[in-house]
């Protein structure tokens, strides 16, 4: 047994001063008058807050983040050039993130030639920061065996100059003609989850619920090994469920749990891949859906019947009303997932609180959306339910919060502070109404992400605990 004292501890019922601690659970709280005669720590007027959580993140990612070629902030084709010449690994690919031509003098994409000429014995591919494009060298398109005679992919554009020849810039579903090509060994794999881990580890969070396909037995070995210091509720691709290595949803070896899969309804907002009911106020394009209402009634379907809940990412309105639709189609009340939840509207949030679906939110979003954003959908009606955290709170809808690193810092003091200050990048506020106050960012970073892995009864909040079950 060990008390904590002199402390401010957040509870659900206001702050307290001390709590006692009895084989890894809470057993006791006060204001005043703690036990004595007991092991004792002074806090010495330090917060204690519940374990946080991050909802929706790729930890795999992060860790492989942290290795490839940083090209955030490069300010031309040049200067990405110049990394790319420094830049040396023992990887079969080169991979590289973070471009972004909107910050380029001349704004336009690079070209695979910009690439082959300072890499032509090794295939690259160069993530553009919000990852749904990438520019991709000569030898890489060879690999993926990509020319002027392949067609678009569904969902998906291989760009290509005026003779139909491939430029190496590749959106949205065509990135998954080459993805499966970039090569990392187990080993690598392996690496890169335990790095992404650390820096989650050391971030203060506690548990992660990370979008990492393919990865079951990597964490599964990690656990067995004693090497996940972090809960893990993971959620793997849709596609696995039908693959024979897949652990039953529900699974759950100590710290490690599996009972989701991954869907895409919709791209990014950014790359305006996102799907749209009213078309984007600066282009008038309306994004793309990335399946049809039918494909993904079925593919929510085959998802139930696997006993395995859904966790859908749906950007634009229109990607959330396919989603909320196959939601209500298949009759799903197993806690389904709506992941980003940003533009919507009045109709889907009613929709949204009454069918139970989760808000899986990311408040570290706004500070570089909330640049252009009012670009993007302009003033009418969506501005109002977009990024409506305030309002989804309000309605009842549970919600999540999560950082999606390795898009954004897996900081969720940084989410935290996004939630309740709502600033771009530049300090501007963007829709004060729909601030959260100090205890509702915890709350969705805490009781929202413990929820959302189905664990409210033990995480999220510092409590006595009521009925106990197996510590794990
Ligand atoms: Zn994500």
């Amino acid at each position: 047994m060990t008390l904590f004292y002199n402390a401010k501890i957040y509870t659900p019922n206001g702050i307290v001063s001390w709590m006692l601690v009895k084989d890894g659970t809470i057993s006791e709280l006060g204001i005043s008058n703690p036990p004595v005669d007991i092991n004792s720590i002074d806090m010495k007027e330090k917060i204690i807050l519940p374990g946080l959580i991050d909802a929706h993140l790729h930890v795999f990612g992060l860790g492989r983040h942290l290795e490839v070629l940083r090209l955030k902030g490069s300010g031309s084709i040049s200067e990405m050039q110049n990394k790319l010449s420094e830049y040396s690994t023992d990887n079969e690919w080169i991979e590289g993130r973070g471009w972004d031509q909107g910050i380029f003098e001349d704004k336009r994409y690079p070209h695979k030639d910009d690439l082959d000429r300072i890499v032509s014995d090794k295939p690259v591919i160069l993530f553009r920061a919000c990852h749904h494009i990438a520019i991709v060298n000569s030898i890489a398109l060879e690999i993926a065996g990509i020319d002027a005679n392949t067609t678009d992919p569904e969902g998906g554009e291989i760009e290509r100059d005026a003779k139909g020849e491939p430029t190496g810039i590749l959106k949205e579903n065509a990135l998954r003609l080459i993805t499966p090509f970039i090569r990392q060994s187990r080993e690598i794999r392996k690496r890169m989850i335990l790095a992404g881990i650390k820096e989650c580890l050391g971030m203060g969070l506690t548990s992660v619920q990370p979008n990492d396909g393919g990865t079951w037995d990597i964490y599964k070995e990690l656990q067995e090994e004693g090497k996940l210091p972090v809960r893990v509720s993971l959620t793997l691709n849709h596609d696995e469920l039908s693959r024979e290595n897949t652990p039953t949803p529900g699974s759950r070896i100590n710290r490690l749990y599996f009972d989701r899969v991954k869907l895409f309804a919709d791209g990014s907002l950014g790359a305006q891949t996102a799907a749209m009911r009213e078309a984007y106020t600066d282009t008038g394009k309306l994004g793309i859906p990335i399946y049809s209402q039918e494909e993904m009634n079925d593919l929510v379907a085959v998802a139930k019947k696997a006993g395995a809940r859904v966790e859908i990412h749906a950007i634009g309105d229109r990607a959330a009303e396919i989603m909320i639709n196959a939601v209500e189609f298949n009759n799903i009340t197993d806690r389904p997932i709506l992941t980003h939840a940003q533009i919507l509207g009045k109709d889907l949030v009613e929709r949204i609180s009454r069918l139970g679906i989760i808000a899986n939110i990311q408040p570290p979003f706004i500070i570089t959306d909330g640049v252009w954003v009012d670009d993007r959908i302009g003033l009418s009606d969506r501005r109002e339910y977009s990024y409506a955290w305030k309002t989804m709170l309000d309605a009842g809808i549970h919600v999540a919060g999560g950082s999606d690193a390795p898009i954004e810092s897996s900081n969720p003091l940084l989410g935290m502070y996004s939630a309740i200050f709502r600033e771009d990048i530049n300090g501007k506020v963007w829709r004060e109404e729909e601030r959260l106050s100090f205890d509702e960012a915890l709350q969705i970073y805490t009781e929202g992400g413990a929820y959302a892995m189905k664990e409210e009864h033990r995480l999220g909040k510092l409590e006595k605990v009521i009925w106990q079950i197996l510590l794990y």
